[in-house]
This record gives C-alpha cells, sequence and structure tokens, in this order.
C-alpha cells in the first residue's frame, strides 16, 4: 500500500488523483487532503474516502469547514498548518496539484520531511526551480512529472544515459487560436479563451494554453526536471495532441509517447511510478486518428512562448516574475479587466520594469514574487485609467 497526500485535491488533477485511488484501494490508501477555498468538496472527499486529515488554505471558510466535520477528522486551516500537516504526514508520496505559486512552500515543505513528490504544480518549478531540484537531490527524493509532456519525456527516457539525450521535443497543441488571424486577438471573450479544443483542465492551465505560456512554462519545467539547457528544448505544435512529447538520441533516433489526451494516465503513471497500472480509459484508434500534424510555433501570434524562452535564458529571476506576472495578469483576463492581448504586455512591463536578480534562497523567491505581483496589479491599474 502506497500512502498519499493530495495537496489540491478539489481540482481538476485533484479529483482525477482521486478517481484512480478510489479504482485502485487495494494500492493507494490517502493520508491527507487539502483545498484552497472550496471546503464543501473537501469535506465531501474526506468523508467518502474516509481520510482522517485535511487543510484549507482560505481562513475566511475555516469555521464554516471545522463546524460542519466530523470529529474523527482533524482540521488544519491556513498554509502555514497545511505544511505542518505535510512535514508530520507520513505519506510516502504527496501529489502536488496547487495551481500557481501556492504550491511552492508546501512542496519544498514535503521535500524538505523526505516525501517524493508526484509534481503537477509547475509553477513551483518555474518559480523556485534551482531551490527545489537542490533540495530534492540533497535529500535523495524523486520528483515525478504529472504534467502529460514531461510525463511522456519520462517514459521515452526510461532505460536510456543522460549522456545519449540531443534534446526534448515538447509537443503543444497550439490551444483555441492557433488557426485565428492575429487581427481578432484583442477581442477573444473569456468563454472562448476558456474552450480548449483537447484537454479538460483547470482555468488558470486552460488560458496558460490559449496564451501558449503553458507550453513556456513547461520549457523551464523540463530545464529543471531533467536538467536540460533551453538550446536542448524544442517546440513543436502538434493540433491532434496525440503524441505529448518526444526525446531524440545522439544517434538520431527519436522516441515518441502517444496516448489518448487524458490526464488520468499521466497521474496514474505517476502514482504507480516506476510501474504501470491497469487503466479502463479508452485507447488510441491510429486508424481512427489517421494524421499526426506538425508546425512551427508562431512566436508573433503567441509572445508568451518567447517571453519564457527569453526569461529562461535570463535567469531565475525572470523566471521567477514571469510566473507571477501572468498569474496576475491571467487573474485580470478571467475577471474581465484586461484583454487577452494585454496578457502579455503585462507580463513584458514587469520584466522590463527593472532588473530581476538571479533567486536562490526562498525568501528571495518570494519578495521577488511580491514584488512582480504588485508590479503587475499597478500596471493593470493604469490600464483601467
Ligand atoms: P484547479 O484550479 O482545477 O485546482 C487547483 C487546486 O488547488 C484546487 O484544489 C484548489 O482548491 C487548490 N488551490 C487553489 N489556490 C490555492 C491556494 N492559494 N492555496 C492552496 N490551495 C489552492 O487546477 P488544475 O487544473 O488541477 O491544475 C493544478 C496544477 O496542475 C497546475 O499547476 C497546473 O498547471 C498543473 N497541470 C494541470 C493539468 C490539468 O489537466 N488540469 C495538466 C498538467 C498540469
Ligand atoms: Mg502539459
Amino acid at each position: 500500500m502506497k500512502q498519499i497526500g493530495i495537496l489540491g485535491s478539489t481540482g481538476s488533477i485533484g479529483t482525477q488523483a482521486i478517481s484512480i485511488v478510489e479504482n485502485n484501494r487495494d494500492k493507494y490508501f490517502i493520508d491527507f487532503l487539502t483545498a484552497g477555498t472550496n471546503w464543501e468538496s473537501l469535506l465531501e472527499q474526506a468523508i467518502r474516502l474516509g481520510v482522517k486529515k485535511i487543510g484549507i488554505a482560505d481562513i475566511s471558510v475555516s469555521d464554516k469547514l471545522i463546524s460542519n466535520t466530523p470529529d474523527y477528522i482533524e482540521v488544519y486551516t491556513g498554509m502555514d498548518a497545511i505544511c505542518e500537516l505535510v512535514r508530520e504526514s507520513q505519506a510516502d508520496l504527496i501529489l502536488a496539484a496547487i495551481v500557481g505559486f501556492a504550491g511552492v512552500m508546501p512542496t519544498f515543505t514535503a521535500i524538505d520531511s523526505g516525501k517524493s513528490i508526484a509534481l503537477a504544480n509547475k509553477e513551483s518549478l518555474v518559480s523556485a526551480g534551482e531551490l527545489i531540484m537542490n533540495h530534492a537531490q540533497t535529500k535523495g527524493i524523486d520528483i515525478i512529472a504529472v504534467d502529460s509532456e514531461h510525463s511522456a519525456i519520462l517514459q521515452c527516457l526510461a532505460g536510456e544515459t543522460t549522456d545519449a539525450v540531443e534534446k526534448l521535443i515538447l509537443t503543444a497543441s497550439g490551444g483555441p487560436f492557433r488557426t485565428w488571424d492575429k487581427s481578432k486577438f484583442g477581442s477573444i471573450s473569456i468563454t472562448e479563451a476558456l474552450k480548449h479544443p483537447n484537454w479538460s483542465m483547470g482555468n488558470k492551465i486552460t488560458i496558460d494554453s490559449a496564451t501558449l505560456m503553458n507550453k513556456g512554462l513547461e520549457v523551464i519545467e523540463a530545464k529543471w526536471l531533467f536538467d536540460m539547457g533551453a538550446n536542448k528544448i524544442d517546440v513543436v505544435v502538434h493540433p491532434q495532441s496525440i503524441i505529448h512529447s518526444m526525446v531524440q538520441f545522439r544517434d538520431g533516433s527519436v522516441k515518441a509517447q502517444l496516448g489518448i489526451p487524458e490526464m488520468s494516465v499521466p497521474i496514474a503513471y505517476a502514482l504507480a511510478y516506476p510501474r504501470r497500472i491497469a487503466m479502463t480509459g479508452s485507447r488510441i484508434d491510429l486508424t481512427e486518428t489517421s494524421r499526426l500534424d506538425f508546425e512551427k510555433p508562431d512566436y508573433e501570434k503567441f509572445p508568451c512562448l518567447n517571453i519564457a524562452f527569453e526569461s529562461l535564458k535570463s535567469g531565475s529571476g525572470y523566471c521567477n516574475a514571469m510566473n507571477a506576472a501572468n498569474e496576475i495578469a491571467v487573474a485580470a483576463f478571467l475577471n474581465s479587466r484586461i484583454r487577452f492581448t494585454e496578457i502579455s504586455t503585462t507580463i513584458e512591463h514587469v520584466l522590463q520594469e527593472r532588473d530581476w536578480a538571479n533567486v536562490t534562497t526562498m525568501e528571495s523567491i518570494i519578495v521577488t514574487d511580491n514584488l512582480a505581483r504588485k508590479s503587475a496589479h499597478n500596471y493593470i491599474s493604469s490600464l483601467d485609467k
């Protein structure tokens, strides 16, 4: 039996992970669950699964949660308490499925307390990749990718040596606006941006996929997970999302991992790693698919991808600030405060506003994140006027 703790259990990744656990009760046991604000779903999950420890980050809902929770369930309120819960837990594996920078502290705490990580929360590597990977190495902790592209790469790397790898090729669906004319981008609605052609995911990552910032975040995530320079990571647009990513080796051979675009598969792979468990979902029928298309990303139409490559070259402070600015800009777009095209201009403004020095300690990472958030807020307020 593997004991699992789930950070962000009420989200898209969290709920899919819970379904996998429910179908494999003989293999997995859930030690704790945590959520941001949605206390009702969190409590429902805990009661249904017999989980005895839960954490809620948003303290404004903690009274409601506590008064509705049966005595046999212990409630941890606020992010500090969630980190305490992670530290005390006996779990073998922590699924890091919180969205955004909020996932950095609990993920770092899990590593610090010696637990393996199944990592969905890519923003933690974008903001704090060096610190997290160094600490994981010091502690001898595995960080297993959940993101479909990184899971594909991990699967392609099985049985290979690092010196044999020439480059990583990340595939991108291109999002809902791949074929749109750029002149229409200024009037993209929230509903249009939330309609991903192939994947069903949480709102933030769906917008990131529409701007291609998601691919940018994934390039940085790949750099840290697989210790690769930016010049050894390529992005190719593959609209069918059947090939989840590829690895090219020094003899010219290329390995790809294929499957239907369904996150439950890479989640299951991360939970069972290095083994595989049986999954009953649909299978690809290549005769039905018939075509696999590939094209170069359009950096002019989707400036966020370029911003991410440039940030990676500029250093860890730029990646950290870029992530924070993106989080604020995406939230502002979802609140109808800025246009779709202003997501990238907000990030560019924040990155140009100052020199973002390299960040190697948790304190400096938090300071940079806060500064970039403030800068993005100020810029967005100036657009309102
Ligand atoms: P989501 O919005 O559906 O769920 C996020 C979870 O985090 C929820 O449980 C929420 O309660 C919790 N949360 C939100 N803010 C919080 C805060 N401030 N403090 C504590 N908890 C908080 O997001 P998602 O789509 O499941 O994505 C989760 C992570 O996985 C993201 O980093 C995303 O990029 C990554 N990811 C998601 C998918 C996908 O298919 N959804 C695929 C690949 C990677
Ligand atoms: Mg992905």
